[in-house]
């Protein structure tokens, strides 16, 4: 039967309770929309909604985040900074921003001057951030920026020490902390619904494609940081220290990559990592560079089992919940996490508190990737 087919019928059939499903004949409980009902605020009056400049307008801005202003309530759009000028031009006419609010690279600090402008996202690649945030913060502005946060734990210490002298709130753009079915996944995980917490799996992979210019330069170590690791790993490592609200003690690794493949002169293709978590739990996780598309965690509970396939996609996310007793799929409603992520950090700046993901979030991160990265090169297990 057709995936999409058969998960439609499920819904479809959820008044009914139980239902037979697949070969196996398990049962599925469909469990009621409210469970994880979001409360519907209306928007704020544009007047009062803070004001973000873009900065890098490259595949994911153009293609996820601007769009999703559209969905903001708390967010609206004044600014570009690009280093195409005609192509800031034509976003600007399409999603009415100020032409006078155009920026480049050069008079990016200017931007000081413009009281339109609240908060800045770096979208630029990773090798830009820290210099494009800290320039941000210097201009007396809030600081959203992507993951990873930075190269090196230096530059993301550096973007913390500037955002506490400018008394400016920075975040890191870590989505899947505020989409809804990674929420649920935290929560059953956490609340012991799925029983102890026993092992985390989570693989990200996708095959680079050197053709595509948002790829090349993710194959430039001084402009990417890292390989898969750095660039989709990280969504792994994510999910098991949010999946088990815990910090790892022990990681061991092991990175290989295809000789002669020029894709990777610079940056790892494979990665395997292990993390041993305080309370007991273990995870495996694994990133390519060279196979097909996967954005997958599963957590196994000594009572049930929670996979969530896609997990960090941007959309048509699918969770279910295996137990001995049947197969649950309960219905959460999908939102724009990008609009939910921006209007968070708005709404952390207007009630003046530290947002969920802030620079010490993508620290840690950058902090553990680096000592995945000893682990693999040194083959032992490594004490965090
Ligand atoms: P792109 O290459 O598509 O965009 C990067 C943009 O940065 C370019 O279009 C360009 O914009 C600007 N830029 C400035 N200097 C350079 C340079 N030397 N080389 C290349 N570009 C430059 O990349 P992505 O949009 O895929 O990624 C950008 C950032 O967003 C990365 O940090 C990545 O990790 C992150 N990302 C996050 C995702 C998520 O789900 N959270 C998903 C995808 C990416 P301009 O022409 O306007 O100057």
């Amino acid at each position: 039967m057709n995936r999409e087919l058969s998960r439609r019928t499920l819904l479809h059939k959820a008044g009914l309770g139980l239902i037979a499903v697949g070969a196996t004949s398990i049962s599925t409980i469909i469990k009621p929309a409210s469970t994880f009902a979001q409360a519907k605020e209306p928007p704020m009056p544009p007047t009062k909604r803070l004001g973000w400049a873009i900065v890098g307008l490259g595949k994911f801005a153009t293609e996820q985040i601007i769009p999703s202003f559209a969905e903001c309530k708390s967010s609206k759009l004044v600014a570009f900074v690009s280093g195409d000028k005609a192509k800031a031009e034509k976003y600007a006419l399409s999603y009415g921003v100020n032409p006078k609010n155009i920026y480049n690279y050069q008079n990016y600090d200017s931007i000081r001057n413009n009281p339109e402008i609240d908060v800045i996202y770096i979208i630029l690649p990773n090798g830009l951030h820290a210099e494009y945030t800290i320039r941000g913060l210097q201009a007396g502005k809030h600081l959203m920026c992507e993951k990873p946060m930075a190269n090196t734990v230096q530059e993301c210490q550096a973007m913390i020490d500037a955002a506490k002298k400018a008394t400016r709130k920075l975040m890191i753009a870590y989505r899947a902390q505020y989409e809804p079915f990674n929420l649920a996944a935290i929560k059953y995980a956490r609340s012991g619904q799925l029983g102890k917490l026993k092992l985390v799996t989570s693989d990200h992979g996708r095959n680079l494609d050197p053709k595509d210019p948002a790829d090349r330069w993710r194959m430039n170590k001084k402009l990417a940081g890292g390989g898969s690791l750095y660039d989709i790993g990280i969504y792994s490592l994510q999910a098991a220290r949010y999946i088990t609200g815990e910090e790892p003690i022990e990681i061991n690794a092991m990175i290989y990559s295809t000789p002669g493949d020029a894709r990777f002169r610079e940056v790892e293709e494979n990665v395997n990592f292990g993390l041993r978590f305080p309370g007991g739990t273990l995870a495996n996780c694994s990133c390519s560079y060279g196979h097909s598309d996967v954005k997958r965690f599963q957590v196994f509970g000594s009572d049930a089992t929670l996979e969530l396939d896609p997990a960090t996609d941007y959309y048509r996310h699918r969770l279910i919940i295996k137990r001995k007793s049947g197969m649950e799929e309960p219905q959460i409603q999908e939102q724009n996490q990008f609009a939910l992520e921006i209007d968070h950090f708005s709404q952390s700046i207007m009630e003046n508190k530290q947002p969920k993901t802030p620079g010490e979030e993508g620290l840690q991160d950058v902090r553990l990737m680096n000592l995945i990265y000893e682990a693999a090169r040194t083959g032992s297990t490594i004490k965090v």
